[in-house]
């Protein structure tokens, strides 16, 4: 446990958090919304700085990012906690026991160890996911600069609720993100995700000026958030004030959690948004966890060209040359996707050590 940063103090030794949009107004010995920063008379300390829940070697088109380094590897931490409370959550055994009172769960690490780990098995990155990365910022933060500093490259996987302090001090660290873009209304953010829709539009857009590579991930769920109405109006945002060349990753939703009387997500309903994607103009669209499906690839959006083709997260083929399109010169937007590079970082990456638990 250690002093948790981007706090300031409040009346009769109650704290006030300013990590995330939530921000909570904590009362000694309570905990935030996310569970694992608690006021210990009169300081927010962090619980979970300190140790990973979770870490493993991931392909990073599992993150999902399909337009940065394809086919490279990335070392993937998590630690338990949340600063939403989706009733949905596909990872809801780390990210909700602490929101409950538990024990925030671990093991004990540090950023030097964390990078070591990345580099001893050839990873291209550090990605911070599988909970919401905001949570453990305090462990985040030196590593991603101690990363930077040994030639990897930092990822960040969030539900995009970080605050503009958090938000500014990642700016010059973190190299791509994927962030979800849940719905297209706040009823649904406030009731289903404990949340508000606009401090995620707003940093979804200042990301995008910021620099880092971005991709959105929207979860469809059945009666929820996959009206064709929202589904427009969702495409229209990401393509006036994100931009069309952004790839928007469709995913497939399975009935977890609280959500357990939904259905799977139908094809044909992540088809039909996929559609809708394309007609508002969106250049990359990704049908996401269904295996096969034809559009997981890579397609020129001038000529048709397939340029990169995967199955599973796997990468097949790579046929871009010096980031364009082979066939028509096109420029396909991302970072090192040119098919030989890939193919080098890959080799490097030792692919085959992909999806293993690393020892640390
Ligand atoms: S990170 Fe967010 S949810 Fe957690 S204590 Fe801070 S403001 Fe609350």
């Amino acid at each position: 446990m250690i002093e948790a940063q981007l706090w300031k103090p409040a009346a009769d030794k109650n704290v006030r958090c300013e990590l995330c949009n939530q921000f909570c107004l904590i009362e000694q010995g309570a905990r935030g919304k996310c569970g694992v920063r608690e006021n210990h008379d009169g300081r927010l300390m962090s619980l979970s700085a300190d140790k990973v829940a979770a870490m493993n070697l991931d392909p990073i088109e599992k993150k999902p990012l399909y337009h940065f380094l394809p086919g490279t590897t990335s070392l993937s931490i998590g630690t338990p906690g949340c600063t939403m409370a989706c009733q949905f959550c596909q990872n809801y055994s780390l990210s909700m026991p602490p929101k409950q009172g538990d024990e925030v769960r671990g093991e004990r690490i540090t950023p030097e160890v964390i990078v070591e780990t990345a580099l001893r098995y050839g990873a291209a990155s550090i990605s911070y996911t599988y909970s919401e990365p905001t949570i453990f910022f305090e462990l985040a933060e030196p590593c991603a600069k101690l990363a930077i500093d040994k030639g990897l490259k930092n990822v960040w996987v969030s539900n995009g609720y970080m605050s503009d302090k958090c938000l500014d001090r990642l700016r010059d660290i973190i190299h791509a993100a994927n962030i979800d873009l849940k719905a297209f209304n706040d009823d649904f953010y406030r009731n289903i995700c404990d949340a508000r829709l606009k401090p995620v539009l707003k940093n979804i857009v200042s990301i995008k000026k910021m620099g880092w590579w971005l991709e959105l991930t929207t979860l469809l769920i059945p009666g929820m958030n996959d009206s064709d109405e929202e589904l427009r109006g969702m495409a229209a945002y990401i393509r006036d004030d994100v931009g069309a060349d952004t790839p928007w990753h469709i995913s497939r939703f399975h009935p977890t959690y609280k959500l357990t009387t939904k259905p799977i997500t139908p094809v044909e309903r992540l088809e039909r948004a996929w559609e809708i994607g394309k007609e508002a103009g969106l250049k990359y669209v990704y049908v996401g966890n269904v295996p096969g499906h034809v559009s997981d690839h890579t397609t020129c959006p001038e000529c048709g060209c397939l340029c990169l083709d995967r199955s599973g997260f796997s990468v097949t083929s790579n046929a871009i040359k010096d980031g364009k399109c082979p066939e028509c010169g096109l420029e396909i937007p991302g970072v090192g996707l040119s098919g030989e590079a890939g193919k080098n970082r890959a080799a490097k990456g030792r692919k085959s050590d992909a999806g293993r638990r690393p020892s640390i």
